[in-house]
């Protein structure tokens, strides 16, 4: 059967569409996913849980439906929410928020990212960002007609070379994004690296925005919000959102904490994207934000078991397995299973054997570097995971 060119999409000409965005195709994870779907194949591309959050948590948003919440809520969040994400920050990272005035909630991550760097750059500027990098921090620093520099992280630590870091850093750099936990590559920056990106920023006066999806999802190590570091309170938009550390990603309800006058920049233009959203999903998130610790721990604990799983299942295949530290993704080489090529390796595996996965070559500039990289997704049932891994086996016969 011919294999549709999916995960190099990106690079297509789309008429109409404007020159900043020309180039960025359509996203990778919408391609697998429609992939996977098409070919009845296991989905370990798209990282979204296959087992839905707490049922209380439902129950709540529910219930909010049923209470008649479900008009515009106020432009910064209901109550109780902006009051749930300041206590998060105070009780697992000791940060204080304001809730009425630090606290922005969002249409996801997604959105909050958006409009921090639409708000933040000025066209022209720079935006320093690690690579492999998600995909929409790229298209969001093109729609702000900025323009990023990239410093890269090198397996299998995923570590960064600070005068690469400090270097990249130049007059017109207007802010650092920084995602940790890191998607795709599962590294946890550790307190020295993030003490060096503070120091920096600092030092050269530059704003950071930071994308804490994963908070939650650490196996190894522990995760500290850069906002936390010396210098950092006030020049900091700290980004999280309930899709990952609850299990509802499609529910997008994100937010943004910092100082008033960057949540008043982000704000402004958040407005104007999606002005509100989210209205019964709200309060729910807002009594997940409030679980018990042990339902956090419980969280990390399960995927642990899936990441462990998946993990030992590649490298039993003979791929080379980087190890990784929280998030929901696994990395390995597929150079190891004499694979030259990530993109074609994924737009064939679901031919070759019903599973689906990333190419993370695709979130390269360099595209060498990332040539023979490709993510695999945890987030799943064990006995997905298990199926994956029995149809992976058919590659090697
Ligand atoms: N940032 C990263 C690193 C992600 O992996 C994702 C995917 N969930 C997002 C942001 C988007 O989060 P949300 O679904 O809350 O918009
Ligand atoms: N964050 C998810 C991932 O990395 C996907 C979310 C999306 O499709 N934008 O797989």
């Amino acid at each position: 059967m011919a294999t549709p060119n999916a995960a190099s999409v990106p690079g297509r000409r789309v008429p109409y569409l404007n020159s900043r965005l020309q180039g960025f195709g359509t996203s990778v994870f919408a391609e697998m996913s429609a992939l996977a779907v098409a070919t009845g194949s296991v989905n370990l591309g798209q990282g979204f849980p296959d087992t839905d959050g707490p049922d209380e948590i439902a129950e709540a948003a529910i219930a909010a439906i049923r209470a008649g919440r479900n008009q515009y809520p106020p432009g910064r969040g209901v109550p109780e929410l902006l009051r749930a994400v300041a206590e998060h920050q105070q009780h697992f990272y000791g940060l204080s928020f304001e809730p009425d005035s630090e606290v922005l909630v969002t249409a996801g991550a997604t959105e909050a990212i958006a409009s921090a760097i639409l708000a933040l750059a000025e066209v022209g500027d720079e935006v320093v960002m690690f690579e492999p990098y998600y995909d929409s921090y790229a298209a969001c620093v093109a729609m702000a007609g900025a323009s990023r520099r990239v410093v890269q992280l090198r397996p299998p630590e995923w570590s960064f070379d600070p005068e690469e870091l400090a270097a990249a850093i130049t007059p017109r750099t207007r802010l650092l994004l920084l995602n940790t936990p890191h998607n795709p590559t599962g590294k946890v920056f550790g307190r020295d690296e993030l003490a060096e990106i503070a120091r920096l920023c600092v030092e050269r006066d530059i704003l950071a925005v930071t994308d804490e999806v994963y908070e939650h999802l650490v196996y190894e190590g522990e995760h500290l919000p850069l906002a936390g570091f010396p210098g950092m309170r006030d020049r900091t938009v700290t980004i999280s959102s309930g899709a990952k550390s609850f299990s509802f990603t499609g529910w997008k309800v994100g937010w943004a904490c910092g100082a008033e006058p960057l949540i008043d920049a982000v704000r402004t233009a958040k407005q104007f994207l999606t002005f509100v959203s989210s209205a019964p999903f709200q309060p729910a998130i807002a009594s997940a934000l409030g679980l018990p610790d042990s339902y956090f721990h419980g969280a990390a604990e399960a995927l642990r078991t899936r990441r462990d799983l998946l993990s030992a299942g590649l490298s039993a295949l003979g791929a080379e397995v980087f190890p990784t530290a929280g998030t929901f993704f696994v990395t390995t080489d597929v150079a190891s299973l004499g694979e030259g090529d990530a993109i074609a390796f994924c737009d064939s595996l679901p031919y070759r054997c019903g599973v689906v996965a990333i190419p993370s070559s695709v979130f390269y500039d360099d595209k060498a570097a990332g040539r023979t990289l490709v993510r695999w997704t945890f987030c799943k049932r064990l006995d997905v995971l298990e199926e994956a891994l029995a149809r992976l086996k058919r590659l090697a016969g």
